[in-house]
């Protein structure tokens, strides 16, 4: 009996213990983990080559998503993070220029905070509100977000804000390196470990542009990729760390072919226009006095191609009013490239930058975790609704300004 007594009394106390004399485990808030898997494009979901993805779409809820216009990776990178469309957050291309900043030219490599300072990053927000964040590499994590650039004496930024922890891009680092370096970060003790991460995989977009989006090499890049995020799942569950993880792509990918080339030169006439970014799209600026001549040139029908002047861009690609954005775009038709003049080599592989609505640039999106219900397959939605779904998660307030809205998750996301 006495025993009894004593192990009914254990048991209470177990049960009555105050968090701190809890094991560990028991005491990790879920983190929040946006991963972005570089052009996964939806149906790779579909191959049956993704057992680790398709269990966590399988246990929470996972869609086609729409990437926003142009479907490249810095606008839709920074188009998840801020809720915003390249053509409001200010990214509109991967290369750009920008009438405000005379001789410079954005590139995928550019962190002086003014090519970023248009629309506000999750992580800012969340640093704002006492949210420890870290980035294992994302378009723009690098960048002091609303910080100065001051040239003289010499070239340095001041202010801004950052991650609490970042790393400058580097694709030599390994897939399996980075979702380490999350796992290391998660080990850390509370007051020093993130509650939003950012994880960064580039190999399966590389893989579509060499081989194309049907290629076995690209199929054992998402493979590899699969495994990753196995491996993360697995690390996680070892440290006894609860996620709410949100796996997504920024754009999907298509087959390309030399053979599907229009040479601008067959066009108009160069001396007409200075060409910025070209491919699945071309943006144009008319040389001086020549923009009547390049509007007679461009604004008429052609072969797998539509130009407009920016303002005159079709409503539903929310697209040109940004002073960033050329005078004139032209849009290839999905699978077609423009290209300065004929390419001299042959070439196939895949690439994207195509109309947001084309079913080959839809993008992979999975959430799942503690704060998912299983839902499964959703209706598609505009990657611009991930910042708010991402701010609900957070318990952030919602932006005033941003171009979606959780809607897609509502009565999914449960309220804790
Ligand atoms: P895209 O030309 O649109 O296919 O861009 C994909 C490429 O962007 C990847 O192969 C990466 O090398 C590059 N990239 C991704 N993230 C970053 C980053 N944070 N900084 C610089 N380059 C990046
Ligand atoms: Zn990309
Ligand atoms: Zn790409």
């Amino acid at each position: 009996m006495k025993r009894l007594v004593a192990l009914l009394l254990g048991t209470f106390a177990v049960l009555a213990s105050p968090a701190s004399a809890r094991p560990a485990k028991d005491r990790r808030d879920p983190v929040v983990i946006l991963v972005s898997i570089d052009g996964f494009r939806a149906d790779y979901l579909d191959r049956g080559i993704t057992p680790s993805l398709s269990k966590l779409a399988a246990s929470g809820i996972s869609a086609a998503m729409r990437p926003s216009f142009p479907s490249k990776t810095f606008p839709n990178h920074w188009a998840l993070v801020t809720g915003k469309v390249p053509d409001h957050n200010g990214i509109i291309a991967n290369s750009f220029e920008d009438p405000a900043h005379p001789g410079q030219k954005f590139t995928m490599s550019s962190d002086e905070p003014y090519w970023w300072d248009e629309a506000e990053p999750i992580w800012v927000t969340a640093e704002k509100a006492g949210i420890r964040t870290a980035t294992m590499f994302w378009p723009g994590s690098n960048v002091a977000w609303g910080g100065t650039l001051v040239t003289e004496p010499w070239k340095q930024i001041t202010g801004g804000t950052r991650p609490s922890d970042w790393q400058q891009f580097n694709q030599a680092a390994s897939p399996v390196q980075r979702v380490n370096a999350v796992l290391d970060w998660l080990r850390r003790p509370a007051a020093i470990r993130p509650r939003l991460v950012t994880l960064y995989f580039d190999d399966v977009d590389t893989a579509g542009h060499r081989f194309g989006p049907d290629d076995p090499r690209t199929n054992a890049a998402i493979a590899e990729i699969d495994r990753d995020i196995g491996a993360l799942v697995a690390g996680l569950r070892e440290l006894g760390q609860r996620a709410n993880l949100i796996v997504v792509a920024d754009h999907g990918m298509a087959s390309v072919s030399s053979e599907r080339t229009i040479p601008l030169d067959a066009v108009a006439d160069p001396a007409l226009y200075k060409l910025g970014e070209a491919g699945p799209f071309a943006a144009l600026a008319p040389t001086p006095g020549n923009e009547a001549a390049l509007a007679a040139a461009l604004l008429k029908a052609h072969d797998h191609m539509q130009c407009w002047r920016k303002q005159d861009i079709p409503a539903r690609l929310r697209y040109g009013t940004n002073p960033r954005i050329a005078p004139f775009f032209c849009l290839a038709e999905t699978g077609w490239q423009i290209s300065a003049k004929l390419p001299a080599k042959a070439s196939t592989g895949g690439t994207h930058g195509y109309d947001n609505a084309a079913p080959e640039m839809a993008a992979l999106f999975i959430a799942s975790g503690p704060d998912f219900a299983k839902r499964g397959k959703l209706a598609p939605f505009d990657n611009v609704d991930v910042a708010p779904l991402l701010r609900d998660l957070l318990k952030l307030p919602q932006a005033s300004d941003g171009d979606g809205n959780d809607a897609p998750f509502r009565n999914i996301v449960k309220q804790r």
